[in-house]
């Protein structure tokens, strides 16, 4: 797939080839990782579009551009953690004086980075429960610049229509962000639902692989992309030449896994919702789900990611989840590999005796490709005893 001009248009085929054309000096069919720090000048400013690592580098360049093209965006950043990428966009969008709002149930790293980095440098902040509209006008204030949504949520899968709060926020001369971590841009593109900036945790599905801590924005227009592209050179949280090449990789695979996250996902959500030793299971797939419909409207899937309350309260999902043995006790989602985990004393500690303190009794389910009977018959054993 060579040339600007040849823009292959399957999401597939993007994945594969967006910005991975054969290399022009040896013809590898794949990226090289290019190590280099600084690159040759012909004369003073005359040079191949590189000049110093930080600022710009060929393997990064590729993926910016490869998931870029896949987000429907302008513009591909990457950086070398998703909170780097959201500390970058942030900074971009408010300074002190102006207002965000940010989910309720937002992902506990966003929040502390609101509430305990921003918010001391005089940004203002509020959280509101953006699955209804009204409440992100009742939080509006004059000062407000961002609505930062993410969809579905961690760890409550809770579900925010996209389209609708673009609409608000536009006609209020706010930026929507839209965290698009749990989706991936197979699932759900945002900026055609009406974002203006999309973020990744690239550590979760782009690596898809549980080896790469990496962080993604995509943005609708250019003037937005060079202030964040801006700060990206300015403050350098840029991901190595190995960890851009990781995260390329796993994208090749983003559909194919992402079907069998879906498939696998809907099977333990069905499996659970019957399963006497779970009170409520929370996954956009199933009809009783607040969000099924709006998620059914925007997404293309219903992801890999399964919550359910153990019924037996906290002691009991303290329990059954160090009883896995195909699903692994870990933090962390979106890879090949299951993953189980306790969010209130593991990754939404920080959020305890906050709003977004997390119910004792949840369990999450990051569902792997694995064989389906093995996870389900895994799941079983650990909630059977
Ligand atoms: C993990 C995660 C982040 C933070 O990304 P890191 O790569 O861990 O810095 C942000 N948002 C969501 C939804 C996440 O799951």
């Amino acid at each position: 797939m060579t040339g600007s001009d040849q823009q292959p248009s399957g999401f597939e085929t993007r994945a594969i080839h967006a910005g991975q054309d054969a290399d022009s000096a040896t013809g590898a069919v794949i990226v090289p990782i290019h190590l280099a720090t600084t690159f040759a000048q012909d004369a003073v400013g005359k040079h191949s579009g590189f000049e110093y690592g930080r600022s710009g580098n060929p393997t990064r360049s590729a993926l910016e551009s490869c998931v870029a093209s896949l987000e429907g965006a302008a513009r591909g950043l990457a950086f070398s953690s998703g909170m780097a990428a959201e500390d970058a966009v942030l900074r971009a969008l408010a300074g002190p004086g102006d207002h965000i709002v940010i989910p309720d149930d937002a992902y506990g790293g966003t929040f502390r980075l609101v509430s305990k980095v921003l918010a001391p440098t005089g940004v203002r902040w509020s959280s509101a429960a953006l699955a209804s509209t009204d409440a992100l006008r009742a939080a509006w204030t004059d000062a407000t610049k961002v609505v930062w949504v993410e969809t579905p949520t961690n760890p409550n899968l809770g579900i925010v229509d996209i389209a609708a709060v673009a609409e608000v926020a536009h006609e209020r001369g706010a930026v929507l962000v839209v965290d698009n971590t749990f989706a991936t841009p197979y699932l759900q593109r945002p900026i055609e639902l009406g974002a203006d900036v999309v973020v990744h945790s690239s550590t979760k599905y782009l690596g898809g692989h549980s080896d790469v801590v990496g962080g993604f924005v995509a943005v609708a227009d250019d003037e937005l992309g060079e202030r964040i592209g801006f700060l990206q050179n300015a403050v350098g949280g840029v991901p190595s030449p190995f960890d851009c090449y990781l995260v390329l990789r796993g994208v090749k695979t983003l559909g194919v896994r992402m079907d069998r996250h879906c498939v696998n996902a809907t099977a333990v959500a069905e499996m659970l919702v019957r399963h006497p030793a779970v009170a409520r299971v929370l996954h956009p797939g199933l009809a009783s789900h607040p969000g099924h419909d709006v998620a059914a409207r925007q997404m293309r899937g219903f992801g890999g990611m399964v919550s359910f309350l153990a019924a037996g309260g906290e002691e009991a999902a303290l329990e059954l989840v160090a009883r896995t043995k195909v699903f692994t006790l870990a933090e962390s989602l979106g890879a090949v590999e299951s993953l189980i985990e306790h969010p209130a004393r593991m990754t939404h500690a920080s959020a305890e005796g906050s709003p977004l303190a997390v119910d004792p009794a949840l369990v999450r389910l990051s569902v792997g490709i694995e064989t389906l009977d093995d996870l389900l018959a895994d799941l079983d054993q650990a909630l059977s005893r």
